[in-house]
Order: C-alpha cells, then sequence, then structure tokens
C-alpha cells in the first residue's frame, strides 16, 4: 500500500482504494490537470500498430520487408517516391481520415468534462477529433498523420489532402503509386512527405502548431503554483523529452503537484519524486471507462 504527500487526500491513511476510486478522487481534488498521451493510450482502446491490424492493412509490405510493426514500417526509407506514398497513403487513411473513435478518449472527454485541464500529445492520430474533444485543449507536438509536409523543410506550413490520399490508396498497384499522383512542395519542388518530426531535419512547425504550443504553454504558466496533476497515459521511453521528463521536472518543482503515471510497463521514478507519484498499472481503458461510469452514476444522483 501506498502513501500520499501531505497535498494529496487523507494522506495519514495508507491508500486502500481501487485504482479507479484512487484516480476519480486525484481528478477531483486537483485544481488542474495537464494530461499527456503516449502510443499507450491509443494502443489500450484499440489501435495498436501491430497484430492484426498491421497484418490486415499490409500484408504485401510484411512480406517484402519483414516489418514487425507499423510505426517502425512508416520511418523506413522506402525505395522511392511512389513506394512510400503506396504505404503512407494506406497509413493516413487508417490511423487517421478513417479512425473510428476509441472508447478510451471518449471516456477521457468524459471524465474531463468540467474540469480545468490541457492535453498534450506525442501521437499523431485523429483519436482527440474523432472522440469530440475541444481541440483548443489539445496540443500535437509531433504532428499529425493527416498533414503533409516539404521533405526540404524549406518553408513552415502543412498541407492537407485527403482526397489524394484516398486517391492513392485506390490507384496504388504493386506497392507504387502513379507516378503523376506523387505529391510536391509548391514552393521549392521536393517531395511532400508526411507532417512528423526526424532527428535530422526535425519537423515542419506551421502557425497551428504554434497556436498549439503557445495555448499549453499559457495553461502551464497559469495554473504552475496550484494544486497540479500531471497525469501521463501510455507514455513509453521513446520520446521521453516531450511528457515524461517535463513532467516530472514540473513536479519537483512544485510540492504541491503529483505525477500519476498509467502504464503497465514499469518505468523508473526518480528518487526526489517518488513521494509525488502514483503509478496505475491496471489496463488503461478499464480505469477510464471505471472512473467514467462512477462520474455519471454519481450525476445521475445528484
Ligand atoms: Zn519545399
Amino acid at each position: 500500500m501506498m502513501r500520499l504527500t501531505e497535498h494529496w487526500m487523507d494522506s495519514q491513511t495508507e491508500l486502500t482504494l481501487s485504482q479507479a476510486d484512487l484516480l476519480k478522487g486525484l481528478l477531483e481534488e486537483a485544481e488542474a490537470v495537464v494530461i499527456g498521451i503516449g502510443a499507450g493510450m491509443s494502443a489500450a482502446t484499440g489501435f495498436t500498430y501491430i497484430g492484426k491490424r498491421f497484418t490486415d492493412a499490409f500484408p504485401d509490405f510484411i512480406e517484402k520487408y519483414r516489418f514487425f510493426d507499423m510505426l517502425q514500417a512508416s520511418l523506413f526509407h522506402f525505395e522511392d517516391a511512389e513506394e512510400y506514398w503506396a504505404f503512407q497513403s494506406r497509413f493516413s487513411l487508417l490511423n487517421f481520415f478513417d479512425q473510428p473513435v476509441g472508447r478510451a478518449y471518449v471516456d477521457l472527454r468524459k471524465i474531463m468534462k468540467d474540469k480545468n485541464y490541457h492535453v498534450i500529445t506525442t501521437n499523431a492520430d485523429n483519436a482527440f477529433y474523432v472522440a469530440d474533444f475541444d481541440m483548443e485543449k489539445v496540443f500535437h507536438i509531433q504532428g499529425e498523420y493527416g498533414l503533409l509536409q516539404c521533405s526540404e523543410r524549406c518553408h513552415q506550413e502543412t498541407y492537407q489532402d485527403e482526397k489524394l490520399m484516398r486517391q492513392m490508396v485506390k490507384e496504388q498497384s504493386d506497392m507504387k503509386v502513379p507516378k503523376d499522383l506523387v505529391p510536391y512542395c509548391p514552393k521549392c519542388g521536393a517531395m511532400l512527405e508526411i507532417n512528423k518530426r526526424n532527428e535530422e531535419k526535425g519537423m515542419v512547425e506551421d502557425y497551428h502548431f504554434h497556436e498549439q504550443k503557445a495555448l499549453y504553454e499559457q495553461f502551464l504558466k497559469d495554473n504552475e503554483n496550484r494544486k497540479i496533476l500531471f497525469l501521463e497515459i501510455g507514455v513509453g521511453h521513446t520520446t521521453p523529452q516531450f511528457i515524461k521528463h517535463p513532467f516530472q521536472q514540473m513536479t519537483k518543482q512544485n510540492e504541491k503537484a503529483l505525477f500519476v503515471t498509467m502504464n503497465q510497463k514499469e518505468y523508473f521514478i526518480p528518487h526526489e519524486i517518488r513521494s509525488q507519484t502514483v503509478k496505475i498499472d491496471e489496463d488503461i481503458e478499464e480505469v477510464l471507462h471505471k472512473v467514467q461510469k462512477k462520474i455519471g452514476e454519481e450525476n445521475v444522483l445528484n
């Protein structure tokens, strides 16, 4: 059993609550909630990058390149532009334009309905949008699969062309799209590619990206000395610089802050914030659903 720091719940008694009740109680006590969402959240609600969802959509690419997962495959250096787009157009329909609603996202939206919160996510799928989130509260720090950028980063603008994506899926054969469908940068003529970050070139960060970033930073500033809950959900260790490390750092700087990590895998927690850390290791989708149901039932009673 665990104890919490003096600022949260009844710190004198050992907590014997279920994980859903614990999370619900902490969310009720928090004056502000910063939610960091990683790939584990999407995977928990069915948007997995491995298994049947991958093998059904990309049998030809798996046979040719022996890919193990869709995310790894999406970063591969394909042999030419036609092959790149044969893969990426299918990927963007599956993970963006045709992405269904995920229950965990809907539950999270309902849970947070009347609360003071903001979201930052490293996911580039369309899960928040289809779950009907207020997009003013969501910061996509790693781009979006529905957007295109100049592969040479010659200018900071992105493009969206759903019709072209659908046409490329429809007209491809033998893992190649027709040459004349490959999109090029209107400014420099380099190929356009999916809006994402890579190590050498970074990412195109357009006007909308900077707007989202400013709103997120404003939220942090407005709430920095309050009783703030940093809730990370399904955040692994691929890019800790965006969510995990800043959340831990901000927790360390504010003795009233609490760091709640929802993950079925065990990650290292720095010693300085252990007394301010709560681990929730049950199934993400189930815990969120239970919290949402409990809140819903209370609302009916009141
Ligand atoms: Zn360009």
